[in-house]
């Protein structure tokens, strides 16, 4: 019996094996469990309404656990979560024991914090139902599997996943044709569907793919993984891909895009595809319909190729408009940042602080830059024990669900005792469901616990909290026992970070006698999955960049959803904290010259960071005392403090400030697409 619903999405989403395949899964008004209708709303809207496509090389949207799709189908096992291995200083149960955080992976299409940054905007996009699609990239080996060799450090294996099964993933018939010195390079179209928190409103997410028969052997692996790095050739291929392949996606998809958002320069090439054959007169019209956001100061961040590379690959008349509007003064290399900023009438940095920093480093486009300080997105991210939490005090708070804003509130519930105690407990629930799933490791709830996780680059400083190890015992013997929690990938290239994971694991070897008072913990191959865990689960989470090269930072935000306490550095978003969240600690930026990211301050700034700790320690144990809980204590202050701030630092702030200082959508104008 034909459905009318699946007839209508049919006929505006072209499935490859529809069929054969997926149509298990979408049938009687169901996309995979989740309403058909809203898919056919967004596909009319986006063919009709101007409309805002969002690039980015990553996408992190937790969709092994945030509105999850169902499938019928049997799921590849390739895409059920592995098991993780453990280091700690308890090697007996790293011997017999793994852990797993999840069933599912989450689509395997991130590698950090700009994914995960990506997937909530889009969400929060969906919840504040915008006209937006998003481009993006399938990677078909993700970015990589980290696993620990013994203590010798992180051995990078190539990842494998099965797109056919992954739940909500679908393969399109259209092809897009791209042409380069080389000859012709073809992509398959991928669709995966972002909804709002109600369900009732989505935004595709098409993910570009050149694994194809269509293609060379060569050309079929250029989106297999994530920030491959062995070649120039490749990298300015991965990045033509996603913006000319993406700009050509949604021309062919006839979707009225009004504004080309670009993260990062990765996707600047959508400019150079639009920019083709224009008038200078058109050049500057179009200039109107590009914005961009640079998202670090890092140098490593901010990708250069000589001349003689982009014009060996690209036509001529695109290596032209690469270097008429990117070249570095003095350089014959493009800088993809450059070529971003030249290219957008909007520039942001993503924090207050990241804003001053651009400013030293990019003078001349002074009144382009703005800022929009970073989010993350409540629904995601906060736990089901603290969203419980809210709605039982929702007629003095509000509703958090559909206004963040109202976190604020708290302010008023703060000597309240029954909120303060409600507060403890959610917190408590939380972190017995970590300390459960580590349970062989002898975890437990009323110890002290404090967690680095995050990527492992060198500006982070990963090592720190490990850097003067006799003083992290004799603070464990004086103030009652610590458990920390460890966890980052480095990336393959990147051998300062594989030192630093060396480093930790031979430390953590080292401690084997200690284990009574002094847990250390490191987990294997962290994602999504493990940060959703640890943000909620631990009382303090840790945070040591080298001021200033952190441009926001993300995962502290997760945390502070949670009440969980912050020990940090002052650097990206906690600039802007105006409550007291914990202890902020070390090296301060006090403006003039940026300095260099690898003098990194570790022996001045370690010392403090264990000052701080062991405050943090001492007020934890007056507060919780084997189990009884001094709800008066000021601990709990912090945490309520922590859940005020969450007002601001989460993705519904940030998306009403991209709204009025990005996207302004201009009138009447429209690019030919
Ligand atoms: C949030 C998140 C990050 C970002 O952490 P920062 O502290 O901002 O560097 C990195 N990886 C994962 C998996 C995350 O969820």
């Amino acid at each position: 019996m034909p459905d009318p619903q699946v007839e209508e999405f049919l006929s505006l989403v072209q499935i490859e094996n529809y069929e054969d395949t997926y149509s298990k899964d979408i049938r009687d008004g169901k996309f995979f469990g989740l309403p058909l209708q809203a898919l056919i709303a967004a596909e009319k809207r986006l063919r009709s309404e101007r409309s805002i496509a969002y690039f980015s090389m990553e996408y992190g949207l937790a969709s092994s656990f945030y509105n999850r799709f169902s499938t019928l189908r049997r799921i590849d096992e390739q895409n059920e979560s592995r098991e993780h291995e453990v280091f700690s200083n308890y090697r007996l149960a790293d011997y017999f024991f793994t852990v797993r955080p999840s069933d599912l992976i989450d689509l395997p299409i991130y590698s950090g914090g700009l994914g995960v940054l990506a997937g909530d905007t889009l969400k929060t996009m969906a919840d504040f139902r915008l006209p937006a699609a998003g481009i993006g990239m399938l990677w078909s080996t993700g970015y990589f599997r980290q696993k620990f060799w013994f203590k010798y450090g992180q051995a990078p294996e190539e990842m494998h996943w099965d797109p056919y099964t992954y739940p909500g993933l679908i393969p399109l018939k259209n092809r897009i044709k791209l042409s380069f010195k080389s000859g012709e390079l073809v992509l398959r179209l991928w669709k995966y569907y972002v909804y709002n928190y109600t369900q009732d409103y989505a935004i595709p997410l098409i993910l570009l793919d050149s694994n194809i028969p269509e293609n060379s052997e060569n050309n079929r692996h250029l989106t297999d993984q994530l920030y491959r790095s062995e070649s120039n050739a490749i990298r300015i291929m991965q990045r033509a891909i996603l913006g000319m392949g993406g700009a050509r996606a949604l021309a062919d998809l006839g979707y009225n895009i009004d504004l080309f958002h670009l993260n990062e320069g990765h996707a600047v090439f959508a400019f150079v595809e639009k920019a083709r054959g224009l008038s200078e007169e058109a050049l500057a019209e179009l200039k109107k319909h590009f914005a961009y956001t640079c998202h670090t100061p890092v140098e490593a961040g901010h990708d250069r190729f000589p001349f003689f590379e982009l014009e060996r690959i690209l036509r001529d008349e695109d290596a032209k408009v690469a270097e008429r509007f990117g070249t570095e003064a003095g350089h014959a290399m493009v800088n993809l940042t450059q070529l971003a900023i030249e290219a957008s009438n909007s520039v942001n940095a993503v924090s207050k602080r990241h804003y001053e920093v651009m400013l030293q480093q990019f003078p001349q486009y002074k009144d382009k830059i703005n800022f929009v300080t970073n989010g993350v997105h409540t629904h995601t991210w906060m736990s089901e024990n603290f969203k419980r939490l809210f709605e039982k005090f929702e007629d003095r708070i509000g509703d958090i669900k559909a206004n963040p804003y109202a976190l604020k509130k708290a302010e008023d519930l703060k000597s309240d005792s029954a909120f303060r105690q409600e507060v403890f407990g959610a917190h408590q629930e939380n972190k017995v469901a970590l300390c459960n799933m580590l349970a062989k490791w002898k975890l437990d709830k009323d110890t002290f616990t404090v967690c680095w996780a995050r990527r492992m680059a060198a500006y982070k400083r990963p090592s720190l909290v490990l850097q003067d190890i006799n003083r992290l015992i004799s603070i464990a013997k004086k103030t009652g026992p610590i458990q920390v929690i460890l966890a980052g990938k480095a990336h393959p290239k990147d051998s300062l970070g594989f030192t630093y994971i060396n480093q930790m694991l031979d430390k953590i070897d080292g401690l084997s006698e200690v284990y009574d008072y002094l847990k250390v913990i490191m987990l294997e191959n962290y994602d999504i999955a493990w940060a959703r865990r640890l943000v909620q689960g631990v009382d303090v989470w840790l945070n040591n960049p080298l001021p200033p090269f952190e441009a926001s930072g993300t995962s502290g935000m997760k945390a502070i959803m949670n009440s969980v306490l912050q020990l940090t550095t002052l650097d990206g978003w906690v600039v802007e904290a105006t409550e007291e969240m914990g202890r902020i600690f070390g090296y301060q930026f006090e403006g003039g010259k940026i300095g260099s990211e690898f003098d990194l301050h570790m022996a001045e700034d370690a010392s403090k960071l264990y000052d701080a700790l062991e405050e943090m320690a001492r007020l934890y144990y007056k507060t919780n005392a084997s189990g009884k809980i001094d709800y008066s204590s000021s601990w709990i202050d912090l945490m309520i403090n922590c859940l005020i701030q969450s007002e601001r630092f989460n993705t519904y702030r940030m998306l009403d400030e991209y709204k009025s200082l990005v996207w302004k959508m201009p009138e009447q104008v429209r690019v030919g697409v």
